[in-house]
């Protein structure tokens, strides 16, 4: 996760841009100068060419939002990470500050056990030079000469009380040096203790420091990271804007090209429609002035290249079968192989034999309309198939209950599908 990949897909976008702009500037004279003469299918292409470019830059940025999610994904770890490390570095300052409070007791502690040495050291010293003086000024003085106290002594008796009590002064002075040297040597060894104990809490001070100054460390990394994931967050989404916006100008452009698309449809189906009224008016058959069935919602063409009736809708005689029957339909007299013609547009309901009909095409015009052509020699569509008025379905032929080669053409009403004489529909005009 760095720079470089967000830059990436930066450069990435704008080769993207370049290439829409690229493409807007070879349209954009298109626009003025060939907008006549862009058949719908030329402008089919173009709009298939903007929409791929729209989804090119879809998939860009379905990836660049993953990168954007997995970011978020990786700063919230990390943010947890650090508030671990937080924590971790209070408490770290929370033992440091303990450490500390218990140097500057053991300091406080060492100075006043200093100081008490200091008074040991004093009085031993002091005791020291008065049992010295002591000592001399007996020796020295002929009078309290401890051999002279001795000497001195009376009776046996008297010299025993004087040795003891140059044994008492002697021993008391001794003991008194000794008590002070014991004092100094607890002081000294308190000293020490103290002093161990400065030292240990020092030691743990300079470790506690470094374990906190690699906490501060892994901190501030942790909050360069973040910064830096920021960062790329941003120029993902500057990309992410940048090919939006290129997305919504080819949007527009596709929305152009859709109105043109359907100006040329428009003017073409005119065209066609103008050249099949044209073919049709050949045949004698555009007199009327009224395009529409009866219920005013569908208009048909004549299906075939001619408008000559060999039987007429409604009952008639057939002398093959000897019985009066109803005909659904009118006959066509066209020659075999000739085309023939959807009636309007629609959907192919069934394409294929059908009984006395022979291979036959029902195509569905909607508004409950739907037409029959029956004895083709030849089927060209297929069920499900889309036709438009004048698209060729077949050809005619002679198949199924025909004595010879000619249309039946038939319209069914509603929903009952009952059969409509077809010259009730007024063709073209
Ligand atoms: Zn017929």
């Amino acid at each position: 996760m760095n720079h470089s990949r967000a830059r990436r897909w930066l450069r990435r976008g704008m080769g993207g841009l370049l290439a829409f702009v690229l493409a807007a500037s070879l349209f954009a004279p298109c626009a003025g100068v060939q907008a006549q003469a862009a058949t719908s299918k030329e402008i089919q292409k173009e709009i298939d060419d903007l929409n791929g470019q729209k989804n090119e830059i879809q998939g860009r940025m379905n990836e660049i939002q993953s990168e954007i999610d997995s970011l978020d994904y990786e700063k919230a770890n990390t943010l947890e990470k650090k508030e671990i490390l937080d924590q971790r570095n209070m408490l770290a300052q929370e033992e440091l500050d303990v450490i500390q409070e218990q140097i500057d007791i053991t300091d406080g502690l060492m100075e006043s056990v200093r100081e008490d040495l200091e008074d040991a050291r004093r009085e031993e010293e002091y005791q020291k030079q008065l049992w010295m003086s002591r000592l001399r000024a007996m020796e020295e003085s002929s009078d309290v000469g401890y051999l002279e106290v001795l000497f001195d002594a009376t009776s046996f008796s008297d010299l025993l009380t004087r040795l003891d009590m140059v044994n008492e002064v002697m021993d008391y002075d001794e003991s008194l040096e000794q008590q002070y040297i014991a004092a100094r040597q607890k002081v000294e060894v308190l000293e020490a203790q103290a002093e161990t104990m400065f030292k240990e809490n020092e030691a743990r001070r300079t470790e506690q420091e470094a374990k906190k100054a690699q906490l501060e460390a892994d901190i501030a990394a942790a909050c360069a990271l973040i910064a830096s994931m920021e960062q790329d967050t941003a120029d993902y989404e500057a990309v992410l804007a940048q090919e939006a916006a290129t997305q919504a100008e080819i949007q527009a452009l596709i929305i152009d090209k859709e109105k043109e698309l359907q100006a040329a449809k428009a003017k073409e189906e005119a065209a066609r429609l103008a050249a099949l009224a044209a073919q049709q008016a050949a045949l004698g058959l555009s007199a009327n002035t009224a395009n529409y069935v009866a219920d005013g919602t569908t208009w048909m063409m004549w299906p075939s290249y001619t408008k000559y009736l060999t039987s007429r809708f409604g009952p008639r005689y057939l002398s093959l079968y000897g019985y009066v029957r109803s005909h659904n339909g009118v006959d066509i007299g066209a020659s075999y192989g000739s085309a023939i013609w959807s009636a309007a547009g629609g959907t192919v309901v069934s394409a294929g034999w059908n009984g006395g009909y022979g291979k036959c095409v029902i195509v569905n015009h909607g508004n409950g309309y739907t037409t029959v052509y029956g004895h083709m020699s030849r089927i060209a569509v297929s069920a499900g198939q889309s036709v438009s008025m004048g698209s060729v379905l077949g050809y005619v032929g002679s198949t199924g209950n025909s004595t010879g080669p000619h249309l039946h053409f038939e319209i069914r009403a509603s929903a009952t599908a009952t059969p409509i004489n077809p010259m009730a529909f007024t063709y073209f005009s």
